[in-house]
């Protein structure tokens, strides 16, 4: 056996599940050198012996800003009308003819999808607290960069709740959730995304799936568990989906690039542009860069086939529900 292996495993032992309390997980994989482990009592899948600490996990952006760089970005963010259209669907329609509707992105990162619904007609606020940016205040835009729990008592309340790809990222996802309740109108509705780690990718690819992402991906949800999560924080699910775009084919191309280049996330890296790459030679860049635009063009096709078929059995790499609270009524 291993000796790294046996001594990755040694923090697991004394960690409670977040859900349920009990402390026995079952080793499932390695992955980065982090142990992924499932609650032996509830089936909550957790990266073990890691917490969210944010300085050492989030480092600060460095972006370069260069003009290829913004160009991806640009393609990338056009992929944020697929969420628009889903927070459409599930939004209550307006209070009366006219009425803005107010949005609450939490974990909004640069603030492009808040943007993009303020432009789309509603009042959007953004909370994230460690990405790159400015505070905004304008009007239908507010982007405030501070952590949640610092902010929310000036927040007021919404219509529609947004999280994409952030309960994953919690050390203790459940009074998170549970405390999006008070923040919601009468009638207001959550939309919460994270990797579906029962995906075919997830499958596919163990612990070198692009969406396990550990240490910064905490908790790894799965339906079973995000359900439960939902009924234990007194929300009902009123729909739900596992394709996106905007996920699903890159977790395939991403993963399977990670399998055949040296450097691992390069691709996402390039176009994320977070300051992971500053450190690499030109050359290397180029090289890499090069590769991935050629195994990208030959896999993207079937990534979105694959994808496709994944979703069709509720296998998608994403979960996305759209929910309400249990009651349909306000919450202290
Ligand atoms: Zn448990």
């Amino acid at each position: 056996m291993n000796p790294e292996a046996e001594k990755a495993r040694a923090p697991e032992a004394d960690e409670p599940c977040p859900t349920c309390g009990v402390t026995r997980w079952t080793a499932l994989f390695e992955s980065r050198s982090f142990t992924i482990g499932r609650c032996a009592r509830c089936g909550l899948v957790r990266t073990l012996g890691v917490s969210a600490d944010g300085d050492a996990t989030y480092p600060a952006f460095d972006q370069r800003e260069t003009a290829l760089v913004r160009a991806m970005r640009f393609a990338v963010a056009q992929l944020l009308r697929e969420r628009a259209r889903i927070v459409e669907r599930f939004a209550p329609a307006p209070s009366e003819p006219g009425a803005k509707r107010r949005l609450l992105d939490v974990g909004c990162g640069s603030g492009a999808f808040a943007r993009l619904m303020s432009r789309r007609g509603f009042d959007a606020v953004g909370v994230e607290p460690f990405s790159l940016g400015r505070p905004v205040d304008e009007p239908g835009l507010r982007l405030v960069r501070a952590p949640l729990e610092r902010v929310r008592s000036d927040l007021g309340d919404f219509d529609v709740i947004t999280m994409w790809h952030v309960l994953e990222h919690l050390d203790a996802p459940q009074p998170t959730l549970a405390s999006l309740r008070e923040h919601l109108r009468p009638g207001g509705v959550v939309v919460i995304s994270v990797p579906n780690f029962e995906s075919w990718q997830s499958r596919f690819f163990e612990g070198g799936w692009f969406h396990l992402d550990p240490p910064r991906h905490v908790t790894h949800f799965d339906h079973a568990t995000l359900k439960a999560l939902f009924a234990e924080t007194g929300f009902e699910i009123l729909g739900e989906r596992t394709f996106h775009f905007e996920y699903g084919p890159v977790g395939w191309l991403q993963s399977a690039l990670n399998r055949i280049l040296p450097r691992k996330n390069f691709l996402y890296e390039f176009i994320k542009d977070r300051g992971a790459l500053a450190g690499v030679p030109a050359s290397q860049t180029a090289l890499n860069l090069a590769l991935s635009g050629a195994a990208g063009v030959a896999l993207a096709a079937p990534s979105v086939v694959v994808e496709a078929l994944a979703a069709l059995k509720n296998a998608g790499s994403v979960i996305t529900f759209a929910a309400r609270p249990t009651q349909g009524v306000r919450q202290g």
